[in-house]
């Protein structure tokens, strides 16, 4: 069966993925991985980005249009759709992840650490805070991956984005951030491809020089998105909305 690691890189502006990311750069320029650029869906907040990647569904239309909205999301995300297929799934990500796919609010002694073939996202390592360390996230979807093997494996770090909050994106910090995620990947990706697995490298969202990212604008909404290792005729995405079901296809999954 397919296999699919989908890597979600917080708060990762196009500017600086395409000047910070050596190891992209070379896949894409080799033509082992194919570009494209999106613009974030309005509004460009995390949640409800989280929500359009895992729902196929704009904000408007899941309602989800607040971060404060912990709930789960009002249509099949990508992980049920998975489980339903039979499918083994597994996430390291953000614990609204695991509010929008398997249960809300979250709580940490009972959601952190998640093995229960019923939800969704069958196999989580859910983290809560924004400081969590990158390295550590790749370890843990690293763990995942070992012990489960999973079809849909989600990578979900939030190192970018917290650099750019802290000193915004014209800043070492953010750049260096940057960088690091780009040598995550290089350490990572051999072996998901080695594996057999297709892989998506995108962001929901960028940052603007005030550490933010709620503004209308190319700064906080332009993204960055990959796709390596995927059948020639997978059609890179136009919108956010488009990458659920590209990813759906990618597992072999029916999506409508
Ligand atoms: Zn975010």
């Amino acid at each position: 069966m397919s296999r699919l690691v989908f890597v979600l890189l917080d708060g990762l502006g196009a500017a600086a993925a395409a000047t910070h990311m050596s190891f992209l750069a070379a896949l894409t320029q080799a033509s082992q991985a194919r570009h494209t650029e999106l613009t974030a869906e309005l509004p460009p907040l995390s949640r409800p980005i989280y929500a359009t990647l895992l729902t196929g569904l704009t904000p408007l239309e899941t309602g989800i249009v607040r971060n404060e909205d912990a709930r789960p999301a009002p249509a099949p995300t990508l992980f049920a759709r998975a489980r339903a297929a039979g499918l083994t799934t597994a996430a390291a990500a953000y614990h609204w992840v695991s509010e929008l796919c398997n249960i809300a609010p979250f709580t940490p002694g009972r959601d952190r650490l998640c093995d229960d073939e019923a939800l969704p996202v069958s196999h989580g390592l859910f983290y809560s805070e924004d400081a969590y360390p990158d390295a550590e996230l790749f370890r843990d979807a690293e763990a995942l991956r070992f012990r489960y093997e999973p079809h849909l494996l989600l990578v979900h770090s939030m190192g970018i984005d917290f650099a750019g909050h802290a000193s915004g994106a014209d800043s070492r910090a953010y750049r260096e951030a940057v960088r690091a995620a780009d040598a995550l990947l290089a350490a990572s990706l051999p072996a998901w491809l080695a594996s057999g697995a297709a892989v998506i490298v995108t962001s929901d969202h960028g940052m603007d020089a005030d550490a933010s990212h709620s503004d209308a604008t190319e700064a906080a909404r332009r993204v960055p998105f990959w796709l390596v290792g995927a059948p020639e005729d997978a059609p890179l995405p136009v919108r956010q909305a488009d990458i659920a079901p590209l990813a759906a296809r990618l597992l072999g999954i029916p999506w409508s």
